[in-house]
């Protein structure tokens, strides 16, 4: 597990000189009574049994992995002050470190400048943009989206009483742009929500042409990376998508999360602004260079009041070790799983029983399991599903995926229902790459358990056939 004897003596000793910057204070022994404490860690830890095993390479299902354990280490130290980055007085280093973990962000996607804070995630990331957007569009205009983008964007619309349409995808989950061009033509379009890395299947929308239509259409671009964020930084994109993650400068805002590839515990969400001026839209009368200044508290651009400033210290002290840069271990670590990604891509593709939908643009994976029709191969997908963690401790997911975006599915001659359940993998964990020949053994290993027959059934079977 993350924090092995070693990772504690490091926690320890780095406790020990958070404490010594508090010298004066005269110390009080804690009341603690450890001993009621034990048993009930005990029984909580064989609750926790209860889980799929996110923290290990054979579990390669939905957008989970463990937080570096230098993350683990800084959010656990920073617990002991537990300090609270609304405000510079409940949390003043932890504060500053936030607004130096998200300028390195925002300079990773290539702004100097910027307006941006860490929040609890991609949701409530994204509600600050949507809103901002509609403040300054007005809230009469319309915001699109793919219908393969993240859903949260229909349900924040709804939440702001904001008009929200879906684009269509096309076959490989992209937003379809000349979809979006005819809806901007017909007027009232006020934001473009631009997903780079689909949350289903890692599918990249076509920034750098949408980029375009802005020379015929007013809209602000909102770009949602939540997941796909940090894919900027790596050499092995397909064309398509390394141009859209170069143009991401070119949007108005930018969401990612470092809760889902930065290695960061959950309630670790990012937003940024490309104009810090819109700062002032959370209702703050001071002048605008307020906003890069030191004074700053982030509560004053920030919806959410109470936030972890753990979660900063976790995030800088990971940026520090881990730093954001092109030819580095953390670029080379989503590098790995991308690679896995194309690896188990081309295996699916030549193993009989499997088909996978389209080559990954990131690290995701789909693919259905053959049948006669649309319901017995989700059928036999969650089967799979079930066999597979149930006989081989391999954990897949199975999502719902459109019928348009299975055209490569072949095997189904009829289309009893239209949408297909498929297997799907993230492979986010660097070790995936090494773990991939033994997780292919296994899922292979499990699409024969699940049809074999058991000797006397077949005989019966064979009997009531033949004879
Ligand atoms: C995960 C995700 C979200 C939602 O973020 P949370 O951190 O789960 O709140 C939004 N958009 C995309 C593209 C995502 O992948």
């Amino acid at each position: 597990m993350n924090l092995d004897k070693q990772a504690l003596a490091i926690l320890k000793k780095s406790m020990d000189t958070l404490e010594s910057g508090f010298p004066a204070l005269p110390s009080y022994a804690s009341e603690t009574d450890w001993s009621g404490i034990e048993p009930i860690m005990q029984t909580v830890a064989k609750r926790m049994h209860d889980n799929y095993p996110y923290h290990h390479a054979y579990y390669i299902g939905q957008m989970l992995k463990p937080p570096h354990p230098i993350a683990h280490i800084a959010y656990t130290l920073a617990m002991n002050l537990n300090p609270n980055n609304h405000a510079l007085d409940g949390g003043r280093a932890s504060s500053e470190m936030e607004k130096e973990a998200v300028a390195e962000i925002a300079r990773m996607f290539g702004w100097d400048e910027h307006l941006g804070h860490l929040c609890g995630g991609g949701t409530m990331a994204n509600f600050e943009a949507l809103w901002v957007s509609a403040e300054l569009q007005g809230r009469d205009k319309i915001v699109v989206a793919s219908e393969q983008s993240h859903y949260t964007h229909s349900r924040l619309c709804a939440v702001m009483g904001v008009p929200f349409e879906s684009i269509a995808s096309d076959s490989i989950g992209r937003m379809n742009t000349a979809e979006l061009e005819s809806r901007l033509a017909k007027g009232g379009v006020g934001t473009v929500v631009v997903t780079l890395g689909t949350t289903l299947s890692g599918a990249v929308d076509s920034l750098a042409d949408i980029l375009r239509l802005r020379e015929r259409f007013e809209f602000r671009i909102h770009v949602d990376t939540a997941y796909g964020g940090y894919f900027k930084l790596v050499s092995n994109l397909d064309p398509h998508a390394r141009m859209a993650f170069d143009a991401i400068h070119e949007a108005d805002s930018i969401v990612i999360d470092p809760h889902k590839q930065g290695l960061q515990p959950y309630g670790c969400g990012c937003v940024l602004f490309k104009d810090p001026a819109v700062g002032r839209i959370y209702n703050h009368d001071s002048p605008y260079t307020y906003f890069s200044s030191d004074d700053l508290h982030l509560g004053e651009i920030s919806l959410e009041c109470s936030r972890a400033g753990a979660s900063a210290v976790a995030l800088w002290a990971t940026q520090q070790l881990l730093p954001m840069s092109t030819d580095g271990e953390f670029a080379a670590g989503l590098q790995q799983g991308r690679q896995a990604a194309l690896n188990l891509y081309q295996w699916l593709h030549e193993t009989e029983g499997f088909t996978p939908l389209f080559g990954p643009q990131l690290d995701i994976v789909c693919w259905a399991v053959d049948g006669l029709s649309a319901s017995q191969s989700s059928a036999h997908a969650k089967r799979l599903f079930d066999v597979a963690a149930d006989k081989f401790d391999l954990h897949l997911a199975v999502a719902s995926i459109p019928r348009h975006m299975c055209v490569a599915v072949q095997s189904i001659q009829d289309w009893d229902q239209d949408h297909l359940y498929c297997l799907r993998a993230c492979a986010m964990k660097p070790e995936h790459i090494d773990a991939l020949p033994e997780i292919q053994k296994r899922l292979a290993a499990a699409l024969t358990a699940a049809w074999y027959v058991p000797l006397p059934q077949l005989v019966t079977l064979m009997e009531s056939t033949f004879w």
